[in-house]
């Protein structure tokens, strides 16, 4: 697919664009920005650009067989790399220095895609960073991250950062309405289409998670009790901790309450709806109204409990105990409520 084809990309996509023109192309890439967005179908998108036989108007013709190796993965100068089991590891970093260690079969340059590369474990990335200290005048580099504040200082200061955006609503309708469903999702009606762009947050892998309508259904449940967990006893505080805990998804999870505590804190300041141009946050009216409801805690405590999820968020992976640590945070905002009402605040 053509560059031209990405969309709400507008920056990304101009700025890739006017490299492939002028074939000024850095060494090294980082597309960063959210997960979803568009960021792995940019690189393979931009890879085609430069290597295509017949470009039309200096973008891919999507048709050579270099555009459609590509799009197949197949090509034989593009190397992916990817996570396994959460980190990208030593034994990687050594394949693409063999990869790269030979001149391009076919194209102009060998072109090196690292997904997620804010995975790369220390080694890893200190093996990454010598390799790309060195000039390579065949090669490019394109690193992607969702978190990319988590990579080394010297890596990042080798990079040229291209930001990626969450995208519009809009955007995330038009490519669901654009793509073919029925054999993964079944029936898609317009009204399961608007409630996955509601609930995504601009990013296209979580719209394809809201088009499984058990998923809304679980999210809508968790979230009705959760902006009930003022009212509620401890006892159910600690049903809702499980519920999340056993949840699979947990990139959603984060983000679902990250965005919730986000916008009770807006409204708790009485900021809430006077931001309504940014397209890109989650708005229903069942959300607005437990967003409401939940903010009418004191701003203190949900500014600790924004807090306090966010260290969750940041400790899983390092054998946090995600149960006890919900249990911790949800239950706070039960005795929290309590502490205060006996304060007289309430
Ligand atoms: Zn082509």
């Amino acid at each position: 697919m053509p560059l031209a084809d990405l969309y709400g990309q507008t920056l990304a996509r101009e700025r890739l664009l006017n490299m492939v023109v002028r074939n000024r192309v850095p060494q090294t890439l980082l597309f960063a920005g959210p997960e979803g967005v568009g960021k792995n179908l940019a690189a393979r998108m931009f890879a085609q650009a430069l290597s295509c036989r017949q470009r039309v108007d200096g973008d891919a013709c999507g048709s050579c067989p270099a555009c459609i190796q590509i799009e197949r993965k197949l090509y034989p100068d593009m190397l992916i790399v990817t996570a396994e089991k959460q980190q990208i590891k030593i034994g990687q970093v050594a394949e693409i220095r063999e990869f790269i260690s030979f001149a391009p079969l076919v194209g102009e340059r060998r072109i090196v895609i690292i997904e997620d590369a804010h995975k790369l474990n220390n080694v890893a990335a200190n093996a990454l960073l010598k390799t790309l200290e060195e000039p390579f005048p065949t090669v490019l580099f394109i690193l992607l991250s969702h978190r990319h504040s988590l990579l080394l200082a010297t890596i990042l200061s080798r990079c040229l950062l291209l930001p990626f955006v969450s995208l519009h609503k809009a955007v995330v309708v038009e490519i669901l309405e654009g793509l073919e469903l029925a054999s993964e999702y079944g029936e898609i009606t317009a009204a399961g289409i608007a409630d996955a762009a509601a609930w995504s947050g601009g990013s296209m892998g979580r719209a394809l998670f809201f088009l499984r309508e058990e998923n809304l259904l679980w999210f809508s449940d968790f979230i009705g009790k959760f902006s009930r967990l003022p009212q509620a006893t401890l006892s159910q505080a600690l049903d809702l901790a499980e519920m999340a805990a056993q949840f699979k998804e947990r990139e959603v999870l984060f983000f679902i309450m990250r965005s919730f505590l986000h916008d009770t804190l807006l409204a708790a300041r009485g900021l809430y709806g006077s931001m309504r141009e940014d397209d890109m946050r989650i708005e229903t009216p069942f959300w607005s109204e437990a967003v409401l409801a939940f903010a009418a805690l004191p701003e203190s405590l949900l500014m600790s409990i924004r807090h306090r999820l966010s260290a969750v968020e940041k400790a899983q992976g390092i054998n946090v105990n995600l149960r006890l640590a919900f249990d911790a945070v949800f239950s706070s905002i039960v005795t929290g409520r309590d502490k205060i009402q006996l304060a007289g605040v309430l």
